[in-house]
Formats: C-alpha cells, structure tokens, sequence
C-alpha cells in the first residue's frame, strides 16, 4: 500500500510516494517555478535523478504530472494511480480546530481556507494542491497534517500573549508555534532511542533549519514552543530576527520611513543570520566566513548558540529538568560544535542530561497519520 505526501509551497510542490510499513520511498521529487515560464521537476527514483522541463500554468496541471511521473515504469514504483492508498497534505495552520490529522472533505477544505488568514503565505497554496489533487485522485482519500497541531496542548499560561484579551478573542491573536510535525517526530525518535515511553519523559527538542523552532515536550505532548502566532517569533532564523522589543518595529518604521511590508520583509527577510552577518543566511557559508576571521560571521554564529541556549534554559525551568535536549533539522544535525558548546555552556544545568541528535522525517510522520486515518475510518 502506497501512500503519495504533498507539501504545496507559494510557487513549488514537493512529492513523495512512500510504502506503508517501513515507509520507504519510492519516488520523491519537486515542481518549481509552476505558473512561470522556467517550471520544472526535478524527480528521483531508484533508476536515478532526472530533472524535466514542463508547461505547468497551475497547481493541477502539475499535479497531473506528478501522477504521471510516480506510475513511470522506470521507477518501478506503481502501475497507476489506483495503487495509491492515500494522499497525505502538509498545512501549515489549522488555527484552534484541527488538533490533530483529518481527513479533508468539503468542510475541513474550507476550514482550511479560512485559516489562510493566519498565515496568508502558506494555507492558500495547500488549499490549492489539496483541490487539484481531490481533481487527479478523486476516488483516493486525502487526509490534512498540519504544523500547527502538536502545540493545541500548550496551557493557556504558555499561548496568550499579555496584550488586551479581546484581541485573543476578535482575532484568534496567541501563540500557535509551528515545524509540529518535525517537533513530534523527534520526539517519538528519542523516546525510542532512550529506550522509555515518551509519555513519562521531558524533552526540549530544538528544529534548527531555515527557520528555526524549540518546543518542551512533557509526557509527549508540547507545553510550550518559541515560535509564536507567526513564524518570526523566538530562535534567530536564516533570514527572520526571533526575538525582539516590540517597540522597536514602529521606530525602525520611523526612521528608515517604512511601511508595514516593508518592515515585515525586513524583519521576515534581511535579518537573522543574513542580517547580522551581512554574508549569507546559510550557516555553512558563516562556518567558512568565520574560519577565515570574519567577525560578524563569528557575532551571528554566537548569537544564534546564544539564543538557543536561553531557551534550553528556560524550557528547563518550564519543566523543572529534561530527560534529553534533542538537536533536528540541517543545522541542529550537521554543525556539530554547536551540540559541543552546548554541552560544555550548559554543563551544570544540564546535570549530565544527553545532548542527541536525530534527524528529523516529517515526510515519515505525515505518511503514518494519513494512513493511520484511513485505515482507521474504514475510507479504504
Ligand atoms: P529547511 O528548514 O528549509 O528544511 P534545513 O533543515 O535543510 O532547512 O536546514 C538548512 C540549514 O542547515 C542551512 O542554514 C544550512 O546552512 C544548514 N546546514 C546544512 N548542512 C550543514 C552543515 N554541514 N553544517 C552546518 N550547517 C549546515
């Protein structure tokens, strides 16, 4: 039984065809550019890495030939789409109502879009590849995993902002904290590794990617994570600043005589690492830069550990200790100084408590619920 994930981007849609059980891939790949004239698929399978130019103007066209693609003898994958159990979407918000996976019928597709009005960037496209996939696969069933879901635990001392209440209440303003999935898997992956259930342990997983997240996970479920009611709140990111004096937006607004996009783009696009260092926001290129004495590469590298090290302890005292800090996602499993100076920096708090590293697979975990759900609900 095969089961097909789709995560839709503004302009790109990456796929993956992965067989229930062991959840290995079969055929995994990207659209890009869809809608423009330079569209393309880069596709990958056991025969090898193919990329293929395309005339794909919408989400459904491009869908169609992903279809396409996955049934390509070649791969030797499936003979065609009615070996396809499941289809599995990653959505970025599912607002206070999905607390976990759904399957999507006509209701959750429109609960969906209205919660493109938390995150304008993300929910649009997903509703648009879960239309043009429910077009290509209408008889498949497809389920909905969203980023939001594992923090609907977080208590309400963890998720209400201190600003008037009513905002809370008119316009759903809190702390919703994202990358779930990812947060979620590594977490069952520790437990595993640590050879306890996960519901009597306390793990401060830390997601450091692009964008950059760290939840504390009690007894399984998240209890408080740093990213907020959007992305930008919390870890210095790539690109995004985390944490900051809110005072300081209407005065950077002032003097650089910004307007509201502006001031986003900038605190969304030119800060974090790129903004420090002034080099690059890939922490691979600020490794290099350092080595070479460039200070500012050095400053970010430093503040980025700093950062992360301020929320280790303060998810410590959250949960009064942890059983395993975890460390996930491109710079989380591939910098291995940082897992070094947070040992060392961290030594007497941490009281000997395991530094780990795993890589993260939220492809693997949205494969698993949608499955699991199917089977569950007898669609299949
Ligand atoms: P995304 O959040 O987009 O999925 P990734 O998890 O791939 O991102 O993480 C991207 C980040 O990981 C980049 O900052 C990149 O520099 C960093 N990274 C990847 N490999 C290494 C490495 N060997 N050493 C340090 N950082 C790395």
């Amino acid at each position: 039984m095969n089961i097909l994930i789709i995560n839709c981007g503004s302009s790109s849609i990456k796929y993956r065809l992965v067989r229930a059980g062991r959840f290995q891939s079969l055929v995994s790949g990207i659209v890009e550019n869809i809608g423009t004239d330079k569209a393309r698929i880069i596709n990958e399978h056991k025969g090898g890495k193919r990329q293929y130019r395309a005339s794909l103007p919408d989400y459904e066209s491009a869908i169609q030939k992903i279809s396409e693609l996955l049934s390509d003898p070649e791969a030797g994958a499936i003979k065609d789409k009615s070996e396809i159990f499941a289809v599995g979407h990653r959505v970025v918000h599912g607002g206070e109502e999905f607390k976990s996976a759904v399957i999507i019928d006509k209701y959750v597709l429109s609960r969906i879009s209205f919660y493109s009005r938390l995150a304008p960037l993300h929910n649009p496209p997903a509703v648009n590849g879960i239309k043009a996939a429910m077009k290509i696969f209408p008889d498949i069933p497809q389920a909905a995993v969203f980023d939001t879901a594992f923090h609907q635990t977080m208590p309400s001392e963890a998720y209400v902002y201190a600003l008037p209440y009513d905002y809370y209440r008119r316009y759903g303003i809190r702390r919703y904290g994202f990358h779930g999935t990812s947060h979620r898997y590594v977490a069952n992956t520790a437990a595993a590794r640590l050879k306890k259930p996960l519901t009597r342990l306390k793990l401060i997983t830390c997601h450091l990617g692009n964008g950059c997240s760290i939840t504390a996970v009690r007894n399984g479920i998240s209890v408080d994570t740093s990213m907020g009611f959007t992305p930008l709140e919390g870890l210095v990111m790539g690109t995004r600043c985390g944490d900051l004096d809110p005072a300081l937006v209407g005065y950077i607004m002032e003097k650089e005589k910004l307007s509201i996009e502006q001031i986003s783009q900038i605190l969304n696009s030119k800060s974090g690492l790129l903004g420090i260092s002034g080099i690059s926001n890939d922490m691979r290129d600020l490794i290099t830069a350092a080595e070479e004495g460039e200070e500012r590469a050095r400053l970010a590298i430093d503040i980025f550990i700093y950062r992360v090290k301020k929320y280790i302890g303060a998810y410590l005292a959250v949960m009064d200790g942890a059983d395993a800090v975890v460390l996930t996602a491109g710079i989380g499993e591939n910098f291995p100084q940082m897992r070094t100076r947070l040992k060392r920096e961290l030594k007497n708090l941490l009281q000997g408590t395991p530094v780990m590293t795993i890589a993260t697979n939220e492809e693997k975990l949205i494969a698993q619920d949608t499955f699991e759900l199917v089977r569950v609900a007898g669609k299949r």
